[in-house]
């Protein structure tokens, strides 16, 4: 009688009996030996993935980035990663929104703002109360 006092390896990916054991890289993740083949796949893939630009997700909607349409934010946005063009655009009104003062007191302007006569000659956009007090000049 014979008996097989130890199983052969199996592969931890295909499943094969394993002539000669290939030890996975940490980064694979995989738990046991690799077979010949599974190991070089395993190898080209991570070659490859290592190559291809890291896919980043848009921090506000999720949507996947592409590097062309990803915009590094500065600090005035608040946020800590990438956004999608869209997502840039509306944060960065908004920011911008906030940080526009009346040009005249300097009075932080809400969602209410007044533009200057064009013959009071003024670049910038002004507060009620200061459109009111140059309307009654
Ligand atoms: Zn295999
Ligand atoms: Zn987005
Ligand atoms: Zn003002």
């Amino acid at each position: 009688m014979i008996f097989h006092k130890k199983n052969r390896e199996r592969c931890a990916v295909c499943g094969k009996e394993i002539q000669h054991k290939y030890r996975p890289m940490d980064e694979w993740t995989i738990n046991g030996f690799l077979c010949g083949d599974c190991h070089l796949d395993k190898m080209k893939e991570f070659y490859i993935e290592g190559k291809k630009p890291k896919v980043e997700n848009c921090e506000l909607c999720g949507k996947n980035l592409e590097s062309r349409d990803t915009y590094e934010l500065h600090k005035g946005l608040n946020l800590s990663s990438r956004v999608c063009a869209e997502c840039f655009e509306i944060k960065r009104k908004e920011v911008d929104k906030k940080l526009e003062n009346c040009i005249t007191c300097g009075k932080k302007l809400g969602f209410f703002r007044y533009n200057p006569r064009r013959e009071w000659n003024i670049d910038g956009q002004l507060c009620r109360k200061c459109w009111s007090s140059h309307n009654m000049k």
